[in-house]
């Protein structure tokens, strides 16, 4: 979060930095460029067809006009002539022109949403595929809520701009630049007037539209702050209510949202001002125009500054088309630069350094691990708090096969182990070697493939039992799935509910129990068949009958595997090959159970007498 606030401070500083780098979303077109450019051709094509109608609405309306001033105008399509004095003629004209606008714009959203969502698409699997190879010190600093808007909103900010505001925009600017053309083609001196009125409006409105972007970036920043607070308390509602703060939750949410009410409306009053100002502008030019228009008109036929009627009336309706292409301009130009910080966003996600991880399906290149773990003088630090150390110089042996039992106080560095094993992070000082080779000599991939890791808490997926059991291999088969199922002491159960393991399992289907869990997450570890197991044992106590059945499908799994298991509970360890007693990041004590036990000062002696008392 931390680093992401940063970069939005930093944003209004470095926008030509952010500009060339938002540039690099083209990338993304690179596939679709001729079709991009088909569109872009159509919305040429749809700009000249708007630009024509007014030219021909008041040539309409100066037909009416019987001052007999008005200059023959004909169009000659070779054989074809069109008399353009004729009402009918224009009219029928016009009508084509629709008709012709309809097909040009149906084709442009058509071509223009085909090239967005084929962009998108690929953006959000780039983005999602790299974000998830990223390695875990990037997901401890950032909120999952905020990953998640990256993802939707961000995204949801581009596809608007590729699809909708970008062409708008280059529409008005052909309409501003080929409108003002025809203006100094009636009239320049009308021109004249009219321009010097219409810079004063673009200032007002560049100036305006600065200042309401920050305004609606800042509303949006508290609206995602608030949305941090009810996507926290939903998701620890537990907590929420165990510690009956729905008042707290109540009052945090309740002062955001009065924030961002304070600043939406503040927001919304200068938008208003702004309308007004445009408004005042725009009709101010219009009057100013008619009226010298007017004294054009009355000059003679033979005046080179006469003007004709039908032209004045298409002078008019230029001008209100530019005006307001004007007044649009500055809303699509601040809706791209808010794109410009979401495509910045997004980048920066694909910039973050991935751990070497394929994106692909891959087969492991390593054959079977024989599961020799050795670790020297490991230290190691947290990269978001580098002052603190974690663990200050462990070493451990563990040969092949041994089951290895890790204990301590809270906070010893117990699951930090765990996690250097599992490669999550990468060591200060000291390394961690597989059979006899360091970690780094290895694919990660490889090396990850051969470990399975059973957390404490158990999170499985809202799909199918069978799902979130064949998670551990996605390859395997049915017969694969129901064997380890039964292994895991899973597969009574599992049998026993109507939809076998076609079972919703989640909100949308049944609750498992805490024991239940486990051991569809002992079948998964299965599955993997892993050479090395990491055991994060649940401290939550399960009924003994539970416990039992989890304690059997764990021998199971354990069996002919090398494992690490953060131990709570210090009955279950006793046949531990070794116990590691950790103590702030050392080494206190090393040993079997009996061994440690016999030392009565010493702290697995303190802790089993402690949890004995407990029990
Ligand atoms: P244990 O598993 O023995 O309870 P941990 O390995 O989880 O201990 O934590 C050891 C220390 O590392 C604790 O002081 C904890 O606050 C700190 N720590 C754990 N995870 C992180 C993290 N992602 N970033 C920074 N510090 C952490």
């Amino acid at each position: 979060m931390a680093r992401v606030q940063g970069k939005k401070d930093e944003k209004t500083k470095v926008s030509a930095d952010s500009w060339k780098k938002a540039g690099r979303i083209f990338s993304y077109l690179k596939e679709y460029r001729w079709r991009f450019a088909f569109g872009l051709a159509l919305l040429f094509a749809s700009s000249i067809t708007t630009l024509i109608v007014p030219r021909l609405m008041g040539q309409m309306a100066g037909i009416g006009i019987p001052s007999g001033t008005s200059s023959d105008w004909s169009i000659d399509f070779g054989a074809l002539s069109l008399d353009m004095m004729n009402l009918n003629t224009v009219a029928l004209v016009l009508f084509g022109i629709f008709l012709l606008q309809a097909l040009i714009s149906f084709l442009k959203v058509y071509v223009f949403s085909f090239v967005t969502e084929h962009m998108m698409r690929d953006l959000r699997k780039d983005v999602f595929a790299h974000m998830i190879r990223l390695p875990m010190s990037f997901f401890v600093e950032q909120r999952v809520g905020d990953l998640n808007s990256r993802i939707s909103a961000d995204i949801a900010s581009i596809q608007e701009t590729f699809n909708i505001t970008l062409s708008e925009f280059i529409r008005q600017i052909i309409i501003i630049i080929l409108g003002v053309g025809f203006l100094f083609y009636s009239s320049p001196s009308l021109t004249f007037v009219m321009l010097i009125t219409l810079p004063i409006i673009m200032i007002v409105a560049v100036i305006f539209g600065r200042f309401i972007r920050k305004l609606s970036r800042k509303t949006q920043d508290l609206v995602a702050e608030s949305n941090v607070v009810v996507q926290e308390s939903l998701t620890g509602i537990v907590n929420v209510k165990s510690f009956t703060n729905e008042f707290f939750e109540t009052l945090k949410y309740a002062t955001n949202v009065n924030e961002v009410k304070k600043i939406a409306i503040k927001s919304g009053v200068w938008r208003g001002l702004f309308s007004a100002f445009i408004i005042i502008f725009i009709f101010g030019a219009i009057g100013l125009v008619i009226l010298q228009g007017a004294k054009l008109m009355e000059l003679p036929a033979t005046d080179p500054d006469h003007l004709d009627p039908a032209l004045f009336f298409s002078f008019l309706l230029y001008t209100v088309m530019i005006a307001a292409s004007f007044g649009g301009i500055a809303n699509q130009y601040s809706a791209i630069q808010r794109a410009v910080g979401s495509v910045e966003r997004v980048l920066d996600i694909l910039e973050e350094d991935i751990e070497p991880l394929p994106a692909d399906k891959r087969v492991s290149q390593l054959e079977k691990l024989n599961g020799h773990i050795e670790i020297k003088n490991l230290h190691f630090t947290y990269p978001s708090r580098p002052d603190v150390q974690i663990l200050k110089g462990i070493d451990l042996s563990i040969l092949p096969g041994q089951q290895v039992a890790v204990v301590g106080p809270s906070g010893s560095g117990k699951s930090t182990l765990a996690a250097l094993i599992l490669q999550f992070y990468n060591p200060n000082q000291g390394n961690i070697s597989f059979d006899e080779l360091p970690a780094k000599e290895y694919e990660l991939y490889d090396l990850r493939s051969q470990m399975a890791y059973v957390p404490q808490d158990i999170i499985l997926f809202g799909g199918t039992v069978r799902e979130n059991i064949a998670y551990g291999n996605t390859d395997a088969s049915e017969i694969e799935i129901i064997d380890a199922a039964k292994k895991a002491n899973a597969w009574e159960f599992i049998f026993k509910s109507p939809d076998g393991l076609d079972t919703i399992v989640g909100d949308r289907g049944i609750q498992l129990s805490g024991g239940q869990k486990q051991r569809i997450a002992i079948a998964r570890a299965l599955l993997k068949d892993p050479s090395i197991l990491i055991l994060d044992e649940a401290t939550s106590s399960l009924d003994s009958e539970s416990e039992q059945l989890v304690q059997m499908a764990l021998d199971n799994l354990m069996k002919g595997r090398t494992s690490l298991v953060i131990a709570h509970r210090l009955s279950t360890i006793r046949k531990a090959d070794k116990i590691l007693v950790l103590d702030q990041g050392k080494i206190a004590e090393l040993g079997t159970h009996e061994e440690l036990i016999a030392n009565k000062e010493g702290l697995y002696s303190n802790l089993s007498r402690l949890q004995y008392q407990e029990a």
